[in-house]
């Protein structure tokens, strides 16, 4: 399922299959909408996102925009706060503390990176744990680390769930993380070590030595550490699945035109020696709003004290 054959497009007879995160965030958003519906007959209640957007950076806009189309595509309520690059840090809290109180919103997500000056880490303390779709609160970022997690930020939930999707088998498998960051590496790195997934984990970062021998000891390798084209195809041991988080953007030769998106793996290179790869874009990237979407519910189910959906971690 959701998995394009390319055949022999690069000339090789061994090549890998390719993972539509396009395809399945779509899926996953369809079951989402009948989640949504039902909600609304069992609770009478709609699930509700605020998303805060400080400033004017293009790309957060453009995050932004996506994330509450999807909301209303679902039929999530989506509550927008867009505030001026000049908000200062008392503003923005305030912002943050009236969303906590008001019983109708269930979710809350402030998009970084936030205008220089502010305080990132000041506004994921103040979101309401219970809120903190984004799963950035450190009560959340402890739960997951102790096992127990209840709000999973969405990149590694969305890498997860193409893993679980695509029947990967994790338990007693190698697993290379490349990057540590508590977006994205390090938790991905727990989780795939917990019980349940039971894989062995070695996360690399910027000091790591050797690190191309780590990655070609690996059954799975994700990477996610905003290098283009890092990981080559010789790196990879033969039918590793990758999973490319990374989201770059080439120089462009032409100054009318943006760079080329990609990766932090070369594709085509990854693509002769992989049994499993994400392309980029269209991978990660839409699974990663489609688990927003899913923490929104869950977090609407949570304060209803209703059951959540079901899922594996
Ligand atoms: P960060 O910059 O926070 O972290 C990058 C990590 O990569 C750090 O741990 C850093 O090591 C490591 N790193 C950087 N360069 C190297 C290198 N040459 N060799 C080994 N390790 C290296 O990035 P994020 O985790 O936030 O994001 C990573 C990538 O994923 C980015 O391209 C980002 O755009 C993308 N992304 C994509 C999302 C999606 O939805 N698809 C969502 C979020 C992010 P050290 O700790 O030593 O500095």
């Amino acid at each position: 399922m959701m998995i394009t054959q390319l055949g022999n497009i690069f000339g090789d007879s061994q090549v890998a299959s390719i993972i539509s995160g396009k395809e399945l965030g779509q899926q996953i958003l369809s079951e989402l909408k009948s989640e949504v519906f039902a909600i609304k007959k069992e609770l009478n209640i709609s699930p509700c996102l605020a998303v805060i957007l400080v400033g004017d950076d293009p790309a957060s806009g453009v995050y932004v925009a996506n994330k509450r189309r999807t909301c209303e595509e679902i039929g999530i309520i989506s509550k927008a706060y867009d505030l001026p690059a000049s908000t200062t840090m008392k503003e923005l809290l305030k912002v943050i503390h009236e969303l906590n109180n008001l019983a109708e919103v269930h979710g809350i997500l402030c998009q970084f990176p936030l205008p220089g000056g502010m305080n990132e880490q000041e506004a994921v303390l103040a979101i309401d744990p219970a809120k903190d779709v984004d799963g950035l609160n450190p009560l959340n970022v402890g739960l997951l680390a102790t096992g127990q997690p209840k709000f999973i930020s969405c990149t590694p939930l969305g890498v997860l769930e193409i893993l679980k999707r695509y029947e990967v088998e994790t338990v007693g498998k190698q697993v290379v993380v490349l990057g540590r960051s508590n977006l994205v590496g390090r938790p991905l790195a727990t989780l795939l070590s917990q019980k349940g997934w039971d894989a062995t984990v070695t996360i690399c970062h910027s000091r790591t030595r050797n690190l191309e021998s780590h990655v070609q000891q690996a059954d799975i390798v994700i990477a996610a550490i905003g290098q283009p084209n890092f990981v080559t195809g010789e790196m990879l041991k033969e039918n590793a699945v990758v999973i490319d988080v990374g989201i770059n953007r080439l120089p462009s030769f032409d100054t009318n035109k943006k760079g080329k998106l990609c990766g932090d793996v070369d594709f085509e290179a990854a693509f002769q020696k992989a049994r499993l790869i994400t392309p980029v874009p269209g991978g990660v990237g839409p699974m990663t709003i489609a688990m927003l979407m899913r923490n929104t519910i869950l977090a609407a189910r949570l304060q209803n004290h209703s059951h959540p959906i079901e899922q594996k971690f």
